[in-house]
């Protein structure tokens, strides 16, 4: 309805918005643009109270022509806990966690998905392919038999199996790979022409980048227009904190929000942190990370493709990059659980980990408001959660 155009995240050079695309000619990240003045004026932030609860109700601002084309299984709009209980124990008086947990597919990987099978399907791909540490290949899986597309997911041998039979189930192919998500994804690249498939690996196509802005436009609107302070986001692929970055950009642009951010803190564990020694060496890129390895399969990303944008956004936002032990990320998992509710997934309790070591530092002041993401489900990594438990 309101997207212009594809613009290359390193040149800025124009893209086509209604042919399929990967990459830019010198090999970055696409990003899609909108009429903002034109979806202001479409879409006010009071029109949203009547909208449904799940990520579409930006429709204006998503890479769609018409609603028809919506490929969704309700992503989105998860809720804000204001988590006062955990907020004591960690010394913090405005404690929330978004619970991204209750998407469709138990991870906020649905959001992601559900925009780009949509735009696939929109702009005539055929099959799907993506490299998976584990929660981005069950959300294609979903969303591919959502709308009858056919799907084909490469996941490392390693991964948790709760992720490979959701795939088998929702009817993907399935291969398993021995090596990481980044071999998986040079399997796709190597094969893809020729088998005719459309690769949808994290910002190697422009749409999971949109649909996990929603979850910036969700925070602003779930706080009344305003910005929490801090914003803790475990990061592998990063497309979410780039997506939230966007975000913010783009809602300041259409008079939504004024121009403060809160500071992006970006977790990753410590047997896999190319973005926190990145950032902490000042460098505009990351070296890939060798012999990645953390029972958080989300964080199992040795190398990424949008790494200058995210290193830009931490910076740009005064933010910093925390690495964590695997033993602190499941400890802090059952911390938040038993002062919650919320069973999280491991990359969800190394967000309260980082916030320790944050508050340690004195980063963090205590009555500033701090969003905790809590990016996926516990029941897809009982391996790793029954570590840690005193029976
Ligand atoms: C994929 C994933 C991440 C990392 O998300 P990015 O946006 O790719 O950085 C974090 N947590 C979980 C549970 C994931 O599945």
């Amino acid at each position: 309805m309101f997207m212009t155009h594809l613009e290359c995240a390193r040149t800025g050079q124009h893209y086509d918005a209604d042919a399929l695309h990967n990459l830019s000619e010198v090999g970055a990240p696409l990003l899609a643009r909108y009429d903002l003045e034109k979806a202001a004026a479409a879409l006010s932030r009071e029109q949203l109270r009547d909208r449904p609860a799940n990520m579409w109700r930006y429709r204006e601002v998503m890479p769609i022509s018409t609603p028809e084309e919506i490929v969704s299984l309700g992503e989105g709009f998860t809720p804000v806990h204001h988590t006062t209980r955990l907020g004591q124990w960690a010394g913090f008086s405005q404690l929330y966690i978004k619970d991204e947990s209750l998407n469709p597919t138990g991870s906020f990987k649905a959001r992601g998905l559900s925009a780009a099978v949509t735009a696939a399907k929109a702009r005539g791909a055929t099959k799907l392919a993506i490299p998976t540490a584990g929660n981005a290949g069950g959300a294609l899986s979903a969303y591919a038999a959502t709308c009858g597309l056919p799907a084909i997911v490469f996941m490392p041998r390693d991964t948790p199996s709760a992720f490979a039979i959701e795939c088998q189930s929702c009817g993907a192919e399935l291969e398993l790979v021995d090596g990481l998500i980044s071999d998986c994804g040079k399997i796709v690249g190597e094969r893809k022409e020729k088998e005719g498939w459309f690769d949808v690996s994290t910002l190697k196509e422009p749409y999971r980048v949109e649909g996990k802005k929603t979850m910036g436009y969700e925070l602003a609107e779930q706080f009344a227009w305003t910005l929490p302070d801090v914003v803790i986001y475990p990061t592998g692929g990063g497309t979410g904190l780039i997506g939230m970055w966007k975000a913010f950009a783009e809602m300041e642009k259409m008079g939504w929000i004024g121009s403060a951010r809160p500071r992006m803190v970006s977790v990753q564990a410590e047997g896999c942190a190319p973005i926190v020694r990145a950032f902490a060496q000042g460098d505009e890129t990351a070296e890939l990370w060798q012999d990645a390895a953390t029972v958080a399969s989300g964080l199992r990303v040795p190398g990424a493709v949008g790494d200058f944008l995210m290193l830009r956004a931490l910076r740009e936002s005064g933010g910093t990059a925390v690495a964590v032990s695997d033993e602190e990320l499941v400890e802090h998992s059952h911390t938040i659980a038993a002062h919650t509710g919320i069973f999280p997934a491991p990359e969800g309790g190394a967000t309260l980990a980082a916030l320790l070591k944050l508050k340690e530092q004195g980063l963090v002041d205590k009555d500033e408001r701090v969003v905790l993401f809590n990016t996926g489900s516990g029941y897809k990594y009982l391996e790793a959660l029954s570590g840690g438990l005193v029976s």
